[in-house]
């Protein structure tokens, strides 16, 4: 805290991680600190910020700032996404790559874990402000990666359209064709099921989570946060499933459909016309909408916070649990505080952390360089198949983990435990570095 002040989701993330590993650490104190190999986890090998200028469709020049936080490439090269937001600054990059340094590390696959972006916001710019500002990024970032350095993704704020600009201008800067970026679209290299990965990949893993606990989604009643990229189709795997997803939200206000929401009007208002949630309505004359937060007030089974960090706080958590809620899924990165997430725990609630419950995007990007590599393409239902299988070990890896260190449903502990073991391995056989 005093080498890195004013970066407190950075904080909060690696508080959570290291009162996780306590037990691990306490195990084989001594290489923990002649190899100071806590230290060497919490700082990121490189982070970079550069400027970034574009011009509007005025003339004017505005002047942005771009980050890629390289937090550790132990296991294999930076994978993470790219954040385009007015609320990033470099403690919310660092908490976002130091999470996805054990959120790669429990996919299985080989990808170390980076985070980038920058505060530049999209919302109500026009393809051609989109464009500038993506070129004029890529302009500085291509110098950092590469298909075997550091292979960046979408995130808030970064869909096919910004991730396909950036990609235009790298392939130009480089005269290179590779695997530099995922999330491609599907006519120059991107993976079918990567848009879906995410939140098919949070319905997947709970219902593995919920088999093992004696219940199912099929029949629940579930509130959902958000109606990005993740939230969509979380929305839609839950329905398919058999469930009732009751809500969804945007940062000005939420949606209450008792009906269940209808995830083609969803898709055609976010995806099609990138709308606000306002016009809902429209499609759906008897759903309700509400300005302001308020999805975790209504009574649900299952809840889904998919939208962005410290959505869910302790008084939110109280309600839930005062609902009757049986399990909490965290679709977006680290959206329950800590105080929430120790309430919901406490009062028997099933609560799945990001870092494990949302990695079926990153693990989807890791197949979609493998496609890259191999220069081919897989079916829809291959990569499908085998982003289920990667949940699904995925759950029992922490759970495995969890209950070898006596604590046993505890997930959060167990997705920590079970990401940070293989890291570790691999850095101590690297040697000091
Ligand atoms: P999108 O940009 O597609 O959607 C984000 C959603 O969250 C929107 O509904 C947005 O509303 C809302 N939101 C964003 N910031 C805020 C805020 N400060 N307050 C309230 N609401 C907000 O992003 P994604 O769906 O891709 O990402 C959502 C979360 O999931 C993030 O935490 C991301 O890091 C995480 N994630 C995403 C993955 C992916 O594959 N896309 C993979 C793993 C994790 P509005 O439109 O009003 O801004």
């Amino acid at each position: 805290i005093k080498e890195n002040p004013a970066e407190p989701e950075f904080h909060q993330a690696v508080k959570e991680v290291l009162d996780s590993l306590r037990v691990v650490v306490d195990a084989n104190e001594k290489a923990f600190r002649r190899d100071a190999l806590l230290e060497r986890l919490v700082n990121p090998e490189r982070q970079i910020k550069f400027r970034v200028p574009w011009i509007d469709d005025n003339g004017q020049v505005h002047v942005n700032t771009g980050y890629r936080v390289q937090f550790n490439s132990a296991i294999g090269p930076y994978k993470g996404g790219l954040r385009l937001h007015p609320s990033v600054n470099l403690g919310i990059i660092k908490f976002l790559g130091f999470e996805q340094i054990f959120k790669n590390s429990l996919t299985g696959l080989p990808i170390g874990g980076g985070k980038g972006g920058s505060n530049f916001d999209p919302k109500g710019k026009s393809d051609r402000e989109i464009m500038a500002f993506c070129q004029s990024f890529m302009l500085e970032l291509y110098k950092y990666v590469g298909a075997d350095t550091d292979v960046p993704a979408g995130d808030i704020g970064t869909g096919a359209r910004e991730i396909g600009y950036m990609f235009g201008q790298y392939k130009r800067i480089r005269g290179l064709f590779e695997g530099v970026l995922t999330g491609k679209g599907l006519s120059y290299g991107g993976s079918l099921a990567r848009t879906e990965a995410t939140g098919y990949g949070l319905l997947y893993i709970t219902e593995e989570m919920l088999k093992c606990n004696g219940h199912n989604v099929e029949g629940k009643t579930v509130t959902v946060s958000g109606s990005g990229n993740v939230a969509i189709y979380a929305i839609e795997k839950a329905e398919q499933m058999g469930a009732k997803v009751v809500t969804c939200s945007d940062s000005d206000g939420w949606v209450y459909d008792s009906d269940g929401i209808d995830v083609a009007a969803l898709k055609e208002i976010k995806e099609v016309k990138r709308q606000r949630l306002t016009e809902y309505k429209k499609y759906r004359p008897n759903s309700e909408y509400h300005k302001g937060k308020g999805v975790w007030a209504v009574k649900s089974d299952i809840a889904l916070p998919c939208a962005t960090q410290n959505e869910l706080d302790l008084e939110n958590a109280k309600l839930l649990v005062k609902n009757g809620v049986i399990a909490v899924c965290e679709g977006a990165n680290m959206p329950t505080t800590l105080e929430a997430t120790e309430y919901l725990q406490a009062n028997g609630v099933l609560f799945l952390p990001g870092k494990a419950a949302n990695a079926g995007g990153v693990a989807t990007s890791a197949l979609e360089m493998s496609q890259n590599s191999e220069r081919l393409h897989w079916s829809f239902e291959k990569v499908d198949a085998r982003l289920k299988q990667i949940m699904i070990d995925l759950f029992h890896n922490l759970d495995a983990a969890a209950k070898k260190y006596g604590m046993d449903h505890n997930y959060v502990a167990g997705a920590n435990i079970a990401g940070f073991e293989k890291v570790v391995d691999a850095m101590t056989a690297q040697g000091i570095v």
